[in-house]
């Protein structure tokens, strides 16, 4: 048996789409894009929604809107992919790392406060592989300090937690910029994308501006305008555009997340079942305030046994994995940044980084390969 470790589930519907907006010769920024941010602002239930070319863009554009430039300081986690880093950095600010939680691999609330210093303008916390993170916690203290709260659900589309007794989906947003990606190992795809969700007019307006080089009027509005119109260019912006092709795709996927979601809940479901009992292995802790999508299914393993041997072990098998979260700080792009941390402040997230394990989770993965997966990891790790 070959058991991919990630696959976007695509049918004939997507196809038909991307034909229709093949046919009308209209493949740039236009109405699919349009149409697919109208029903993603519904499904999060945010007022707007801007599309943009990946969440790395996104978290982009959210940092600079919220004026995050030379020397500020944002509170983040190095547990997570490298662009949540990064996206500080082109900003030309500094991520200043926080410890995660050991068990449900997001930032630790508690560790926040003692991070924050004068130059602390933003948090940019992550649900991590759609896990939410505590943003009742992190929303009280941001707002103790008077700090910006940008939400990374690059992972967390259909992910919901609770606050003041209500569920709210992530992305409604709870902090004040959310942003989603679309890349074939999330929740939905459309090849590369992503999306930047607000309440506030004033920074949609922003993002909208600046994703199409700052130009007032989009070239759509152009086209479909009985005037001659000349544009203009306020600021230097960027080309972080998607395509109607995609955002067509996009749109097709976003109408079956529900079905999607519910595949990978029953997946995660059955894995816990069969793996709770195990003493080497830690299965995902899902609190009770929460509901993770479950983007990704994570497995702490006993230090007793090698991680890379464990997942050669599986490949061997036919079985794909990926090692748990990356690390930012311990890439050689971060090594100027160590001297702002002693190694123990940061010593759960190389933990999780060299002790856990992604198993295959997608729409089709079947009860049968799974039952494969769980009996084969069982043969690795025991006695
Ligand atoms: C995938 C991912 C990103 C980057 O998303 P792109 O759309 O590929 O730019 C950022 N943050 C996290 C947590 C991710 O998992």
């Amino acid at each position: 048996m070959k058991i991919p470790f990630a696959q976007p589930w695509i049918t004939n519907n997507e196809k038909k789409r991307v034909q229709g907006v093949l046919n009308s010769r209209w493949l740039a920024q236009g109405k699919e894009v349009q149409n697919f941010e109208k029903e993603f602002s519904n499904y999060v239930g945010s007022k707007y929604a801007c599309a943009v070319s990946s969440c790395t863009a996104a978290l982009h554009l959210a940092l600079k809107s919220l004026g995050v430039g030379v020397g500020d300081e944002v509170i983040t986690v190095s547990h997570s992919y490298i662009s949540t880093a990064n996206s500080i950095k082109y900003c030309r600010a500094r991520p200043v790392f926080v410890d995660i939680n050991k068990t449900t691999f997001n930032i630790d609330p508690d560790l926040i406060e003692k991070s924050i210093t004068k130059k602390t303008k933003a948090i940019l916390c992550v649900h991590q592989m759609g896990m939410p993170c505590d943003l009742k916690k992190i929303k009280n203290i941001a707002k103790k300090y008077k700090l910006y709260v940008v939400e990374d659900c690059a992972c967390a589309l259909g992910s919901e937690i609770q606050i003041n007794k209500k569920m709210f989906k992530i992305g409604k947003p709870i902090g004040d910029i959310a942003c989603f990606s679309f890349h074939p190992r999330k929740i939905i795809t459309t090849g590369e994308g992503g999306m930047l969700t607000t309440n506030n007019k004033k920074l949609y307006d922003k993002f909208i501006l600046w994703r199409q080089h700052s130009m007032n009027f989009s070239t759509f509005e152009r086209h479909s305008s009985n005037q001659i119109i000349f544009e203009q260019y306020k600021d230097v912006g960027f080309n972080y555009r998607i395509t109607d092709v995609q955002a067509s795709i996009g749109r097709s996927q976003l109408s079956r997340v529900e079905m999607i979601i519910k595949k990978r809940r029953n997946i995660a479901k059955f894995y816990n079942q069969n793996l709770k009992d195990n003493k080497y292995i830690t299965i995902p802790l899902e609190p009770s305030w929460c509901k993770s999508n479950f983007q990704s299914y994570c497995i702490n393993i006993s230090p007793k046994f090698k991680q890379k041997e464990v997942m050669l072990k599986l490949l061997k098998k036919g079985i794909s994995t990926r090692r748990g979260i990356m690390c930012a700080h311990l890439e050689p792009a971060y090594k100027s940044e160590s001297k702002f941390y002693k190694r123990r402040e940061l010593i759960k997230s190389k933990s999780a980084r060299n002790h856990s394990i992604l198993l295959p989770m997608y729409y089709e993965l079947t009860k049968n390969q799974q039952s494969y997966i769980i009996s084969t990891l069982k043969n690795i790790i025991k006695y």
